[in-house]
């Protein structure tokens, strides 16, 4: 780019890549130098970031041409891997450029798009080190990959029908099916209701036509998977627009270079088909964003089901034969191809809310793409938490933020977990030199930190990570105020945390203020079955005169009662998610559920009025902390529903009472503190009422307040904040050593 530029303004000199930027020496036309200047921003590819450029006046050197002069490998790494990216305008012409060579080639790219982190295998960043060392170019790609006036100068996958990988289509049982037009015979087979496996770029997809009831319901039974929403392909965005709302900014999204899922609202004359997202407002919406399946979308002309191809909670499939074999019993046919997947990266998934795009989901077009932080310090390895994990490595003032992993829980997760480590740490040649871990000690992430014998480790408690990766995501430096409400995390006194006001920095933390502690039955057990924690948190309310709700009918209720009773298996819990829980299953939300959160997902889809009055919100001191006083609550709602009020009725008062009590608890420790900013961490963050309206009530305080755009705010996030607080810690330590 800066080649092609330079010699575009007639300008002569040379540019060299090193360790800590580029350089770049130019002469000539002073009216050409300032165009040349301004275009290397304005100008620069999609997924160029300039963090800082300087200028300086050097004497004459009297280049004649302008030139790449090569790199110094001895120089200290400092590479950067880039994310993969979605098909790029140019290359989606030729795609359908009956002229061009590579018109329909699946497998098109160019150095402003294609796959990057997924086919690599070690560096440095060249073609033999990568999925594409078995596929020699042809005299022609080769000419374009040597010519730095192309578009395809360097690009390490460049490959063409001759030359480059191909597809091909097999049963479920393997046997080949020998077709001409094997994109034409997978829009068939899917017509037909067919569950197609689909090799992308970061593994594979499960595709299903999102028109056909029966496909769906087919596709849920066989991948386990009974009500989670699941994500459509539309062929493009104009055919989207039939069926969701697509603001500027989400377009924008939908449409660049990273091509995310975005959670766009329903609305339009088409709608795919209700089990898709039963019950929701939004449905995830992707585009096409690689050759393949811009081909098959354009043949199938409908929206597409697109889920990650794997069972239940497992990481998504990357191989031919795993995938054969992992996916008999799901898929009936197979769209295969000969490029290897190295490293299984999901598609990212944001949710445009509160005047910004907000990651729920880490992944495909952003990892592993630095998070720049305000300090240095020697290298850090953060691994994260025990669900919806990431890990994070840093080198100076990069943080480099894993995709996301999965729950921790399963041994392929676990695997894939080590897996990542081994590969950032080796592609990005980081040695950490301290690994910073949850205090929970039975997470897995915790139990291999501390397997790792060589290195000194820190144990960070849970919403202290939350709160850190809030303010280093915003370079924030000075102590701040903390809403941190999640579902789970170990607190500093060995309780249940999750709806905590805390004060601090990346140093140490304070709790100013929590929701009342509850007795939660079964413990985590207990969040499977929503009603259990209605039915605890009533008796605790309600002493022995618990009201037979509605939701209590033919309920056994005896056993909970007993271990309320007794204090048996009841850990004590200030989790914001279990209130939620409570809540809504006491109204008529559901009363067991099939996936995380879906009691509180469906509490607030309800909700749609924020004009009304809240339920009592107590406030009462104990010792250093104040408690927000959830029995009071509790028995106001039990109150209203008795009195006949319904499910959304319910969901609007207790949403506006969260904004209010939250907003008045702040206020308290601001007053008490004299701190004025606020940031907004932990999963529950991902309720939009919630963040929107929370985040506009403190600014109209005249308080300073953030929420998350860089990592997700569910525990996705925390090996940011997890390494911000190592970085604090090396930092301290350096000191006292001085
Ligand atoms: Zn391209
Ligand atoms: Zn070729
Ligand atoms: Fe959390």
């Amino acid at each position: 780019f800066v080649y092609n530029l330079a010699r575009s303004h007639q300008l002569r000199g040379e540019v060299i890549n090193h360790s800590s930027g580029v350089d770049i020496i130019v002469e000539g036309q002073s009216q050409s130098l300032q165009h040349f200047h301004r275009e290397l921003s304005t100008q620069a590819p999609p997924l160029a970031v300039i963090t800082t450029m300087e200028i300086k006046d050097i004497a004459p050197q009297g280049f004649e041409t302008f030139s790449i002069r090569p790199s110094n490998r001895s120089d200290p790494a400092q590479t950067l891997i880039s994310p993969d990216i979605a098909l790029c305008p140019d290359c989606l012409r030729e795609l359908f450029d009956p002229g061009d060579r590579r018109f329909h080639y699946p497998f098109i790219n160019c150095t402003n798009c294609g796959p990057r982190y997924t086919i690599i295998e070690s560096i440095p960043y060249d073609r033999p080190y990568t999925a594409m060392r078995h596929f020699t170019m042809c005299p022609q790609c080769q000419a374009e990959y040597d010519d730095p006036a192309n578009r395809r100068f360097h690009a390490q996958p460049n490959a063409c029908p001759e030359c480059g990988p191909r597809i091909w289509l097999v049963k479920s049982n393997g046997d080949g099916i020998p077709v001409e037009d094997l994109i034409a015979r997978s829009a068939d087979l899917l017509h037909d209701g067919k569950i197609l496996a689909l090799k992308g770029l970061g593994g594979f997809h499960l595709a299903v036509d999102a028109c056909d009831e029966a496909a769906v319901a087919r596709l849920r039974e066989r991948k386990h998977r009974e009500a989670k929403p699941l994500a459509v392909m539309f062929p493009d965005i104009d055919t989207a627009r039939q069926y969701v709302t697509i603001l500027p900014p989400e377009a924008e999204m939908l449409m660049g270079p990273r091509s995310p899922i975005m959670l766009c609202k329903v609305s339009g004359p088409a709608s795919v088909v209700p089990s898709i997202a039963t019950g929701y407002a939004r449905l995830g919406v992707m585009l096409p964003y690689t050759p393949l399946h811009h081909l098959l979308l354009r043949e199938f002309g409908r929206p597409l089901v697109m889920t990650s191809a794997n069972l239940s909670e497992e990481p998504i499939c990357i191989d031919n034969d795993e995938a054969l074999s992992r996916l008999q019993s799901v898929a009936d046919y197979f769209l295969l191809h000969n490029r290897h997947i190295y490293t299984r990266s999901d598609d990212a998934v944001y949710l445009y809310t509160a005047g910004a795009p907000r990651p729920i989901r880490r992944g495909r077009g952003f990892a592993p793409q630095p998070i720049f932080l305000q300090t240095e310090s020697p290298s850090i390895l953060a691994v994260g938490g025990e669900f919806k994990n990431t890990i994070c490595l840093t080198r100076e003032t990069q943080a480099f933020v894993s995709q996301h992993l999965g729950d921790m829980e399963n041994l392929e997760t676990f695997d894939f977990f080590k897996e990542t480590i081994n590969h950032l740490q080796k592609t990005l040649e980081i040695k950490p030199t301290l690994i910073v871990h949850d205090r929970h000690p039975d997470y897995l992430s915790t139990r291999w930190a501390k397997e790792q014998k060589h290195l000194p480790r820190l144990a960070v408690p849970h919403h202290h990570a939350h709160l850190a990766a809030c303010m280093a995501e915003h370079k924030l430096t000075r102590p701040v105020i903390g809403i941190i409400l999640d579902g789970t995390g170990l607190g500093k006194d060995d309780n249940i945390w999750g709806g905590e006001i805390l004060t601090g920095d990346y140093g140490e933390i304070q709790r100013f203020a929590h929701l009342e502690n509850m007795l939660l039955p079964g413990g985590d057990a207990a969040i499977k079955a929503p009603w259990r924690i209605a039915l605890a948190y009533l008796a605790q309310s309600f002493n022995d005169e618990c009201p037979r709700l509605p939701f209590l009918d033919n309920r056994e209720m005896i056993t909970i009662l007993d271990m309320i009773r007794t204090r048996t298996n009841s850990p004590l819990t200030s989790s914001m998610g279990r209130l939620f829980d409570a809540v809504s299953a006491m109204a008529g939300g559901p009363c067991c559920i099939r996936y995380e959160g879906e009691a509180a997902i469906a509490l607030t889809q309800a909700c749609d009025d924020l004009s009304v009055p809240p339920f009592t919100m107590g406030i009462r001191r104990s010792g250093r902390e104040r408690i927000l006083c959830v029995q009071p609550l509790i028995r106001d709602i039990a109150q209203a529903i008795q009195e006949g009020a319904d499910f959304t009725n319910i969901s609007n008062r207790f949403h506006r009472t969260l904004v209010d009590w939250l907003n008045r608890a702040v206020q308290m420790a601001h007053r008490e503190t004299g701190l004025d900013s606020v940031v907004l961490s932990g999963g529950v963050f991902q309720n939009e009422i919630l963040l929107e309206n929370l985040l506009s009530a403190i600014a109209k305080q005249g308080l300073k307040v953030y929420a998350h755009e860089q990592v997700p705010t569910n525990d996705g996030g925390l090996a940011l904040g997890q390494a911000a607080i190592g970085q604090h810690y090396l930092k301290t330590i350096h000191q006292q050593q001085e």
